[in-house]
C-alpha cells in the first residue's frame, strides 16, 4: 500500500464540509476570523451570553491546525516555567502555569458538557531525556516545578524507562500525569456542533479578506459577501494573513508534519507505550508520538516551511526514518498515512492575547494549542464581556515584532533557524 498523503483523523470522523453555505448574516454584535479551537470556543462562550455571532472560516470549518494535530492535551507553556519566571517573574509565572492547566480543565469540561465522543483521557505525558545531560536538567526542573509551583512530576531512570515506552534509545524521562490525549477532529468536529448549540452561525468558504471601521463598527468583506460587526476576533494561528497585516508580522508560520502507522498488533501496541503516553523529545527539532487506535501516530518538524505536496512528501521518509530509531520494532511496518499542518509561533516563543487596531486576536500557541486555544478562545471571549481584558494572563506582556523589524510575514530565516536548531541539538 502506497502512503496517502492524507490526514488520518479525518478517516475517523465526518468532518464539517461545505455542502450547505448557509448565508451570511448582514449585521453581528461580534465576527470571528477562524474556524478552529479559537475561533470557535470563543464563538460558543459569547453565544450562550447571548450574542450574536458569526465564525468566519476560509476554507471549511475544522480546516486548520485543529483538525490535524497530535491531540496532545499538555501542562505548561512551550518556554520551560524557569525561562518564563526569570523572564516575567514568580508572580504572572505562577498564573501562565495554573493557565495552562485551567486549559486541561476546560477542555475537559467542554468534552463532558456537550458530550464529545473524542476519547479525551488523562494519560499523562513523558518527556523523554535525548542525552544524559538532558535527564540532569529533567531533574533540575522536578524539583523546580515541585519547590515553586507545587506541581508534582516524576522522573523515570533509564533503567526503569520501559515500563513507560518500550525503546532503549533515551537515557530516562519524565511523566506530567496531568497531561492528556484526544482526536483532534473529533474534538474540532464536537466544538462546532456545541458552537452552533449555542447559537453561533458558522460559515465555510468565508475568507474574510479586507476589515474596515467607520463609526465605531466593522465592515467585514468575505470572499462572498459582506456583513457589520461590532467586534472582530481573530483566531487565525498559523493561517494569518495580509487581512490582519499587523499581526501577521508578529507570528512566524512553522510547518509541522505527522505520520499515521497501519493498525498494529495491540501486543506490539502495548509494548512501544504502556501507558498510552503523549510523548515527546528534548531536542529543539523534536518528534511527538502517541498511540491511536493501535496505530503509531508519530511527528516532528521535518521541514520548517509549511506543507505542500513536497514538504510532506520528504518529511514522511524523514518522520519514519525517525521512528524506527526510536522504535526498530516498525521497521516492517507500513505507514499508511502522512500530513502537515502549520503552527504559530510568537518571536518570544510566547501566547498572546489583546486587542490591535480594535481588533481582539489570541495567536502563539507554539504547539500547545489544543488546551490553550480552547481555553483562550473561551477566556477572551469572557475577558471581552466583562471588559476586563487587561488583567488577563496573556495580556500582560509586550507582544514583540522581529528584531530590527525584518519580517513581512514571509519567513525567509526558517531555513536558517532550523539548521541552527539541527546545530544545538548536535552540540547541547
Ligand atoms: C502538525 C501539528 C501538530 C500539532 N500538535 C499539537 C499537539 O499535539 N498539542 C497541542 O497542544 N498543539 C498542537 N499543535 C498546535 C495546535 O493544533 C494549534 O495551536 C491549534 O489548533 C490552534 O487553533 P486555532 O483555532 O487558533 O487555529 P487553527 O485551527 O489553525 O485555525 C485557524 C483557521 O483560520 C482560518 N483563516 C485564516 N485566515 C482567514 C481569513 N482571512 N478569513 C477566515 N478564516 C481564516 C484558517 O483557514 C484556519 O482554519 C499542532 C499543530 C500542528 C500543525
Amino acid at each position: 500500500m502506497t502512503i496517502q498523503q492524507q490526514i488520518y483523523w479525518h478517516t475517523t470522523t465526518q468532518m464539517p464540509d461545505d455542502s450547505s453555505l448557509a448565508p451570511l448574516p448582514d449585521k453581528v454584535d461580534v465576527a470571528i476570523l477562524g474556524g478552529g479551537y479559537t475561533g470557535l470556543s470563543a464563538a460558543r462562550t459569547l453565544a450562550k451570553q447571548g450574542a450574536k455571532v458569526a465564525v468566519l472560516e476560509a476554507e471549511t470549518i475544522g480546516w486548520g491546525a485543529s483538525s490535524r494535530n497530535g491531540g496532545m492535551v499538555l501542562t505548561g507553556l512551550k518556554l520551560g516555567m524557569q525561562t518564563v519566571q526569570k523572564r516575567y517573574g514568580r508572580d504572572l509565572a505562577k498564573r501562565l502555569f495554573q493557565y495552562s492547566l485551567d486549559s486541561i480543565d476546560t477542555v475537559e469540561q467542554i468534552v463532558k458538557e456537550e458530550n464529545i465522543d473524542c476519547g479525551f483521557a488523562r494519560n499523562g505525558h513523558l518527556l523523554t531525556a535525548n542525552k544524559p545531560k538532558h535527564f540532569d536538567a529533567l531533574k533540575e526542573e522536578a524539583e523546580f516545578m515541585e519547590k515553586e509551583f507545587g506541581h508534582k512530576v516524576q522522573l523515570v531512570t533509564r533503567e526503569n524507562q520501559r515500563e513507560e515506552i518500550g525503546t532503549g534509545l533515551y537515557h530516562g524521562a519524565l511523566v506530567d500525569e496531568v497531561s492528556s490525549g484526544l482526536n483532534p477532529a473529533q474534538y474540532v468536529t464536537g466544538l462546532a456542533s456545541a458552537a452552533e448549540k449555542a447559537g453561533a452561525t458558522l460559515h465555510a468558504r468565508a475568507r474574510v479578506n479586507r476589515l474596515e471601521r467607520s463609526q465605531n463598527r466593522f465592515s467585514v468583506k468575505t470572499e462572498r459577501g459582506s456583513l457589520s460587526a461590532e467586534s472582530v476576533l481573530v483566531g487565525t494561528s498559523g493561517y494569518t494573513r495580509e487581512v490582519t497585516k499587523r499581526l501577521q508580522k508578529k507570528i512566524i508560520p512553522i510547518g509541522s508534519f505527522i505520520i499515521a502507522t497501519e493498525q498494529l498488533p495491540s501486543e506490539l501496541a502495548n509494548e512501544l507505550s504502556p501507558k498510552n503516553r503523549m510523548i515527546f523529545d528534548y531536542k529543539h527539532y523534536l518528534n511527538y508520538f502517541r498511540l491511536w487506535d493501535n496505530r503509531m501516530i508519530f511527528g516532528g518538524r521535518a521541514a520548517f516551511f509549511p506543507e505542500t505536496a513536497n514538504t510532506i512528501r520528504r518529511s514522511a521518509e524523514i518522520l519514519r526514518r525517525e521512528m524506527t530509531q526510536v522504535y526498530p520494532q516498525l521497521r516492517d511496518v507500513q505507514v499508511e498515512y502522512v500530513w502537515g499542518g502549520t503552527l504559530d509561533f510568537a518571536f518570544d516563543m510566547m501566547t498572546h492575547m489583546g486587542e490591535l487596531d480594535e481588533i481582539y486576536y489570541s495567536l502563539g500557541y507554539a504547539g500547545h494549542g489544543v488546551a490553550m486555544a480552547t481555553h483562550s478562545g473561551r477566556t477572551l471571549a469572557e475577558s471581552i464581556l466583562k471588559g476586563s481584558l487587561k488583567e488577563h494572563p496573556l495580556a500582560a506582556f509586550d507582544f514583540p515584532g522581529a528584531p530590527l523589524g525584518l519580517y513581512n510575514g514571509f519567513p525567509w530565516f526558517l531555513p536558517f533557524a532550523g539548521a541552527w536548531h539541527k546545530f544545538l541539538d548536535w552540540v547541547e
